[in-house]
């Protein structure tokens, strides 16, 4: 029977102290260069889709409606093939004429979509975003490092809000932006949170939509880049956010955004935006100084190889067989080595790419360290929340679809080795006076 390690007393706590520190030592000398800092697609996945890249066969490469895909779009086609914008309609909850398909990375058109935003304001706006006294978006945390980078980069002040069970904490949302018109835009990732897995419930979400928002052409951008992943045979739904906004008249409320980023190929997929007939309006407008169209071949060897949505669900299926053994992997290796020493919990997402873990405060940083001197690289602590602060420097983010089944099997270990580590460590220094860890460890 394990005893909750802040209960021990002071020669105990060394003693297990010593032993991880000795665990640690011997594990260090394996040598292992492991990487579980970023979600990417192992390369098995990535074969799943081997034969993606030999389309368009037969030097067929007319579209459905006759255009040839090699050259430039027509002036219409600037939105993207409609059998492509047909193929993603479903997982996106729209109608193909309210989506944009562009590029490969939907992130890309978030930023774009942001800077158009701060440069020419959008179809709601009086004035540009960048006019405004101030700007601010709200950041559900913890939340996805490259959402706040985006803000970081472009003077947008983040306002960290916590991500509850299912979804934001709505009483702190909707006080926020019923009296702050410089609450311009709120990051939400709806399904399978990055980090935690978060599912937002349907109370959430209507709450999203019906909302008062003091700035006029406040925007939603609802990130549902895990729309299809699930975990489980479970696939949960989620409201339609399009739908309720314009339900309670913010038709413009929502940008959604999405990708085949995991699903096909990470660095040669689509990226999709789904909106309000004006929304999508006001982006061709934009994108139309851009480019004069998109990848078109790619949009027709994605229809081909997809076909439809039953084609999409059978492909996530096969990616599920390879991932969830990690996900379940990881969880086993955790509660083996760490239940019952009250050091660590974790969430047991039903869908997405992240695992987050949360050790005790103030000792996030020191685990990714041990990591990363131990041959194990993790995302940065702080990383999931606004300017790279962790608050309580607790949350780390785990990232388990790359590495084999070996590799993750021995990277668990070494965390767990490493949260063991860094937390007898900190309770020792701590031993005596009173602190918000042993308070918190209680
Ligand atoms: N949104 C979220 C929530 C993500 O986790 C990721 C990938 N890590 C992206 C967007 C990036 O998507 P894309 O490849 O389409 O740019």
């Amino acid at each position: 029977m394990r005893q909750n390690i802040s209960e021990l007393n002071h020669e105990d706590l060394i003693a297990c102290h010593e032993r991880a520190k000795q665990r640690y030592q011997a594990f260090q000398k394996r040598d292992l260069k492991l990487n579980m800092a970023r979600g990417k697609p192992s390369p098995e996945q990535l074969d799943l889709v081997a034969d993606l890249l030999a389309l368009p066969v037969n030097k067929d490469y007319l579209a459905a409606d006759g255009t040839d895909c090699r050259n430039y779009a027509p002036v219409e086609g600037l939105q993207g093939l409609p059998e492509a914008r047909a193929l993603f309609s479903q997982m996106l909850g729209v109608k193909p004429d309210r989506i944009v398909i562009a590029g490969n990375s939907s992130l890309a058109l978030m930023h774009d979509i942001i800077v158009y935003s701060l440069l020419k304001g959008t179809c709601d706006s009086s004035t540009p975003w960048s006019k405004e006294q101030s700007i601010k978006f709200i950041c559900p945390v913890p939340g996805y490092d490259r959402h706040f980078f985006i803000c970081q980069e472009f003077d947008i002040e983040m306002i960290s809000v916590p991500l509850g069970a299912a979804g934001p904490d709505m009483d702190h949302v909707e006080t926020l932006v019923a009296k702050d018109p410089g609450i311009i835009g709120m990051w939400c990732v709806p399904k399978y949170s990055n980090p935690t897995g978060t599912i937002y419930s349907d109370e959430v979400i209507g709450r999203l939509a019906a909302m008062n928002t003091a700035a006029p052409d406040f925007r939603l951008i609802w990130d549902n880049a895990y729309a299809v992943h699930h975990l489980t045979s479970e696939r949960a739904e989620i409201a339609n956010i399009v739908e309720a906004c314009a339900r309670h008249g913010h038709t413009n409320r929502p940008l959604v955004f999405s990708s085949t980023s995991k699903i096909t190929l990470a660095g040669a997929g689509l990226a999709m935006f789904a909106s309000s007939p004006d929304n999508v309006k006001w982006l061709l407008a934009r994108m139309d100084k851009r480019t004069i169209g998109p990848d078109k071949i790619n949009q027709l060897r994605h229809v081909r190889f997809l076909r439809d949505e039953a084609g999409i669900v059978a492909l996530m299926d096969r990616h599920r067989q390879i991932v969830a053994p990690k996900f379940a992997k990881v969880i086993e290796v955790f509660k083996e080595a760490l239940d019952g020493y009250g050091v660590a919990t974790w969430q047991q997402p039903k869908g997405g790419y992240f695992i987050s873990l949360d050790v005790l405060p103030g000792c996030a940083r020191r685990v990714v360290d041990l990591a990363k001197k131990a041959g194990i690289v993790l995302t940065p602590a702080g990383a999931t929340y606004p300017y790279g602060r962790d608050p309580q420097d607790r949350n780390i983010r785990i990232a388990p679809t790359y590495p084999s089944l070996s590799e993750i099997n021995q990277a668990a270990e070494g965390v767990a080795l490493c949260i063991l580590l860094a937390t007898t460590e900190a309770l020792l220094a701590h031993m005596g006076k009173p602190s918000s860890l042993n308070q918190e460890m209680a």
